[in-house]
């Protein structure tokens, strides 16, 4: 069987104290096993990134961002392979998988352009012959430990801005679908990094404390649920590091009486159901302004969702595939029942989904369940699967109050037509990321990407200006230089010339 191993010092490393299974989500079988590491391992990716980052910090910056532009043309040219590859360990579409990974390419783009970017302040005569100024210097090295969802966008959010600024990085991946990153780290170091600047290593737990308490790593980013980011915000401030740490969500969908329906329908459908709606900034809760509302985009949403189908990862066709796990999937089911329980209503139930000649893969259909209330647990926590909840507001104070209230505030979206009722809900909101008629507002990569309460743990967000802000440290020099004679003969400046 096919083993994913750790990328340590520019080679493949299958050191392991045991081994984790990377199932096919579209049949239901082992197809891998992952090495799952710790201290030892590590340890000796820290030694090979001590070893390799002086000289790449000291590299100017316009000649790492040349080895960003070639990781970008490789990653492109690499594209279908990788796609396949992400879809084979995630279950998403191949359409999914591509948009997975040029998500994370927007974000080395962005890199691309770092000599820009880490240009510092100056202030001449700040005082009397007193001149002051900035720089930004690398960390030293940063890790990231990242989720299951986006194996290939998230690690390049983090290490895109990381190396370009002058780290060396180190990858957790997610251990259910671990290949990419390695991949990802294959085709950095064919563009021309030194080896130690980018690797991965892999594990679950034990691999993750290993990173938050070792002395050598200056700065972790997470991604994953709330819980664990949240442990890991605790342990790695606590080990005296730099953490940023992004959790789940349940974000928001508020249907205003006068937004065009039809086009709600088409994006929420997109939304709520995309990529078996494993996506940090999916939609899986509508809240329609007012009974007639509801009654309308109810209506208008049950053919659309009775029309979504429901295929393996490399079917053209399919609008979404299987979810990860078989664990997840019986959560996910779990969930729905928990919400009937509670007494919402199962208009569309996707519980018990099989797929024809695919008996064994981790499907669930599309779900829909109306008449959801804000006491019911399965409100209040995430699902994380391709389920719509409908949650009825009297009006739009109601609808504002809902996601501002809620545990998490990652991302949430308003459909109207009518512009202050959008510009008051966008001030107002207490939301990370707000969508206006745009239902998935994940900000491209120049702007950058975080949620608020207990979507994230930290002050700073991923990529764009933030990123560049997690990954250095600033320092400012005051400086005053004494009289040396400028003038007199002897300690005349002289400006230098060619030759
Ligand atoms: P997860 O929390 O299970 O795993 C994330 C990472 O933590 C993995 O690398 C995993 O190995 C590690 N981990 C797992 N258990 C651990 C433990 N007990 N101690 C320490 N580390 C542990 O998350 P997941 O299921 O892989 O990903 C889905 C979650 O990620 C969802 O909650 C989703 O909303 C969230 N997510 C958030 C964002 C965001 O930007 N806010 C983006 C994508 C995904």
């Amino acid at each position: 069987m096919r083993q994913i191993d750790h990328f340590i010092a520019g080679g493949s490393d299958g050191t392991a104290s045991r081994l984790g299974d990377v199932f096919d989500p579209n049949n239901g079988g082992v197809q891998a096993q992952v090495a799952l590491a710790g201290q030892a391992v590590l340890d000796r990716a820290v030694a090979a990134a001590q070893a390799a980052q002086p000289e790449w910090a000291a590299t100017n910056p316009q000649r790492r961002a040349r080895v960003m532009f070639r990781f970008k043309e490789l990653v492109e040219a690499n594209m279908e392979e990788l796609a396949h590859l992400l879809s084979s360990e995630h279950g998403k579409v191949i359409a999914d998988a591509r948009g997975d990974v040029q998500r994370g390419l927007d974000v080395i783009e962005f890199a691309c352009g770092i000599p820009h970017v880490l240009k510092g302040e100056y202030t001449q005569s700040a005082g009397p012959g007193i001149d002051v100024y900035s720089m930004r210097q690398p960390i030293g090295i940063g890790a990231g430990i990242t989720p299951f969802n986006f194996p290939a966008m998230i690690p390049m959010w983090m290490f895109g801005v990381a190396v370009a600024v002058g780290n060396a990085f180190i990858i957790k991946p997610s251990e259910r679908d671990p290949s990419v990153p390695v991949r990802l780290a294959e085709l950095f170091l064919e563009a021309g990094a030194p080896e130690g600047i980018l690797q991965v290593v892999h594990g679950d737990k034990e691999m993750v404390d290993a990173i938050l308490d070792h002395p050598a790593i200056g700065a972790v980013s997470f991604v994953g649920s709330s819980d664990i980011a949240h442990y890991v915000y605790n342990r790695g401030g606590a080990a005296g590091k730099r953490v940023q740490a992004m959790g789940g969500a349940k974000n928001h969908g508020v249907i205003m009486p006068d937004a065009d329906l039809d086009q709600v329908v088409t994006d929420l459908v997109g939304a709520a159901f995309g990529s078996a709606g494993e996506r940090c900034m999916a939609l899986p809760v509508v809240v329609p302004v007012g009974d007639d509302t509801a009654n309308r985009l109810r209506e208008k949403l049950i053919p659309a969702i009775e029309a979504l189908r429901v295929g393996i990862s490399t079917d053209a066709e399919a609008h979404y595939g299987p979810v990860v796990t078989a664990a997840h999937k019986e959560k996910i089911e779990g969930w729905i029942a928990k919400c009937a329980e509670e007494g919402g209503e199962l208009v569309i139930d996707g519980r018990g989904f099989t797929l024809q000649g695919h008996e064994d893969g981790f499907f669930v259909g599309p779900t829909l369940i109306d008449h959801v209330t804000p006491d019911m647990e399965s409100y209040h926590n995430e699902i994380f699967g391709p389920v719509l909840q409908i949650v009825r507001a009297a009006d739009f104070e109601e609808a504002l109050t809902l996601p501002s209230k809620h545990q998490y505030g990652n991302g949430v979206a308003i459909f109207t037509r009518n512009g202050h009722a959008a510009r008051e809900f966008a001030a107002r909101v207490n939301v990370g990321m707000v969508g206006i008629n745009v239902p998935i507002p994940v900000p491209v990569a120049y702007h950058t990407f975080g949620g608020w309460k207990r979507s994230a743990f930290g002050d700073t967000n991923q990529h764009g200006m933030e990123g560049v802000k997690f990954w250095t440290k600033i320092k400012t020099v005051t400086q005053r230089w004494p009289d040396g004679g400028v003038g007199a003969a002897a300690n005349a400046f002289v400006i230098p010339t060619m030759g």
